[in-house]
């Protein structure tokens, strides 16, 4: 069946997005089946985050060094003079002077680079998004927006769920919510689920782990339940910054008492991301913080429980 995509799109169209992955067939962020968009750009930085090509909004050239047979062909493939043998890291991309213009990629027989992130056409994302319209729609699934920040591109968003909505795709958002109130304004008429991260309590500590204060972030989630039914909110579990029954009890007294949130689920800490870090020449800022596993959140999640949250603990 062909659809017509440019139908019933938002009075302020967008053309572009700044995107850094759409997976397809997936699984774990909403129901179904579904396909989740990634927007690249964050204004948070959690010291733990899985995907840290997600933070700078612009594309940037990341390196894997298990793949990299140190042929050194990068560096002369180089016109600007930006990919720098740094050790042990190895082949970095000064991403400061580098022009994205793709030589040092094309010249790695290893695949050991590539650019993440890239400008898409909103048509083109539509595209991508209807090729599995059939398994939404036998699924219960649909699409997911998430990120980096996809708040921070919210009028692109706006105009991938507003068309999605009218083909009735299911749509569901991931934020971590330290935007403007008048964005989820805008937003939520055009959304079924959204998944709400809270990483912190106090205030101090989170703006240490992530860069920003809390307080934006406890405001919008007052009021977006306030507005909004169908809330998940999202708490990584994170060795020695909030894994503790002290800090997570906070966390749930203030869902129950200051919002209307009845659901949370818990994210064990991974080390997915760690060797991304050195690949875009950054550190890696949990050391050799090991794994947790869904046995290490149980305490929490029957805390959670027993306060009166339905709880679940998600997988990483
Ligand atoms: S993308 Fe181009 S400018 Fe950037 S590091 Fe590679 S070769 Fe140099
Ligand atoms: S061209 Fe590829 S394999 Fe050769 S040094 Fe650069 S990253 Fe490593």
């Amino acid at each position: 069946m062909a659809y017509n995509i440019s139908k019933n799109s938002t009075s302020t169209s967008v053309k572009y997005a700044n995107v850094f992955e759409i997976e397809r067939y997936a699984t774990k962020d909403g129901p179904g089946i579904r396909t989740v968009v990634f927007f690249k750009g964050c204004n948070l930085k959690c010291i733990w985050c899985q995907n840290p090509e997600s933070q700078l909004m612009k594309p940037e050239v990341m390196y894997s060094k298990e793949q990299c047979a140190g042929c050194r062909k990068c560096i002369f493939a180089c016109p600007n003079g930006s990919v720098e043998e740094i050790p042990p890291l190895g082949f970095i991309s000064n991403h400061n002077t580098c022009i994205l213009c793709g030589a040092c990629v094309d010249a790695c027989f290893y695949d050991a680079r590539r650019i993440v992130g890239k400008k898409y056409t909103i048509e083109s994302i539509m595209e991508e998004i209807l090729k599995d319209k059939a398994f939404y729609d036998n699924s219960g699934g649909g699409v997911t927006f998430s990120g980096g920040e996809p708040l921070l591109q919210h009028r692109a968003v706006l105009e991938l769920a507003s068309r999605c909505k009218s083909m009735g795709i299911h749509t569901a958002l991931e934020t971590a919510g330290h935007v403007d109130w008048t964005v989820f304004n805008e937003i939520i008429p055009n959304m079924d689920l959204i998944f709400y991260d809270v990483k912190h309590i106090d205030e101090k500590l989170h703006k240490e782990y992530t860069g920003v204060s809390n307080r934006l972030i406890l405001q919008n989630l007052q009021k977006l339940s306030m507005h909004f039914d169908n809330i998940v909110v999202r708490i990584p579990i994170i060795p020695k910054v909030n894994n503790t029954l002290d800090v997570q009890r906070k966390i749930y007294h203030f869902l129950l008492e200051s919002t209307r949130v009845k659901t949370v689920e818990l994210l064990p800490f991974h080390r997915l991301g760690a060797a991304k870090y050195s690949g875009l020449g950054r550190v890696y800022k949990m050391g050799t913080a090991k794994n947790l596993h869904k046995e290490d959140c149980r305490p929490f999640a029957e805390e959670a429980s027993k306060l009166g949250l339905n709880v679940r603990i998600g997988a990483v």
